[in-house]
């Protein structure tokens, strides 16, 4: 249970980072909700608050590093320190190796993996004093095994897990553990857009029949940032039906 930890999600506007930061609510974090759309960020926060949680709600683009340093400020203000990351913000701009424009790449390397150094590097600095912190890293099973038109994303996710074996081997001896969660195909706008022939395509290659969901994720991350998850660091959880293994 994160009870009493403050917790910082990135692009947790919608989707599984919105999912995330509700549940480490329910569970009794203090919730830093960043998003770059502001709005989104404080819808997320203000259903925290409507459902007697603790929030602060932060705009900023995770890939700026000003931007960045402002929200752990922000954060340390209002809260006193970070506990918990969940790096989650993530986008994707698809296309064929060949097709693919370089802005395209840069983007994608920029959001999904640059991100996460750039505000693990913030969070270590305030856990390390305290000698204790989670962090975790929204990869993609599709970083395990690639996908066709996805040469960016997978990259950027494979990217996240190299990132993840490194800062937990470097971050160990402060008591900061480092995992990442790989989902399979969850059910959000990301994969709604998919057309309905591509998802039952995906959904008949995996084991357990189809796609997830977004509360399949928050439990293996609210379960890695707890306190009873403390002798589980540089390790990848994979959350996808059986997809890959
Ligand atoms: P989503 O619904 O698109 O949510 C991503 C959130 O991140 C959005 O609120 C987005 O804001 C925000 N964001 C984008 N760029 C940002 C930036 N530069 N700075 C701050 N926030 C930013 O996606 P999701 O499906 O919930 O995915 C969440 C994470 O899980 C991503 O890392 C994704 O790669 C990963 N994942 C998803 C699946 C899946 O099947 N859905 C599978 C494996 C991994 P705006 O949309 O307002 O721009």
């Amino acid at each position: 249970m994160p009870r009493g930890k403050v917790a910082l999600v990135t692009g947790a506007g919608k989707g599984i980072g919105a999912a995330i930061a509700g549940e480490l609510a329910r569970q009794g974090a203090k919730v830093v909700v960043v998003d770059i759309d502001r709005a989104s960020a404080e819808s997320c926060a203000a259903s925290i608050v409507h459902e007697g949680g603790e929030a602060l709600a932060l705009q900023a683009n995770v890939a700026d590093p000003g931007q960045v340093k402002a929200v752990f400020q922000g954060a340390i203000e209002k809260f006193g320190s970070v506990d918990i990351l969940v790096n989650n913000a993530g986008i994707t701009r698809d296309a064929l190796l060949i097709r693919m424009k370089e802005e395209d790449w840069d983007a994608v390397l920029a959001v999904n993996l640059k991100s996460a150094f750039l505000c693990t590097q913030e969070a270590a600095r305030t856990m390390s004093k305290k000698r204790y912190g989670r962090i975790i890293n929204i990869s993609s099973v599709v970083g395990q095994m690639g996908n066709v038109g996805q040469a960016n994303y997978c990259a950027s996710k494979a990217g996240l897990i190299g990132l993840t074996y490194s800062n937990a081997r470097e971050l160990a001896r402060r008591q900061v553990t480092v995992n990442a969660v790989a989902p399979g195909f969850i059910e959000t706008d990301m994969t709604r857009a998919l057309p309905e022939k591509t998802r039952e395509e995906l959904a008949a290659q995996i084991p357990l029949g189809s796609l997830g969901q977004v509360e399949d994720v928050t439990h293996a991350v609210v379960f890695l940032a707890g306190e009873k998850s403390g002798y589980i660091t540089g390790q990848v959880l994979a959350v996808n039906g059986g997809m890959y293994m």
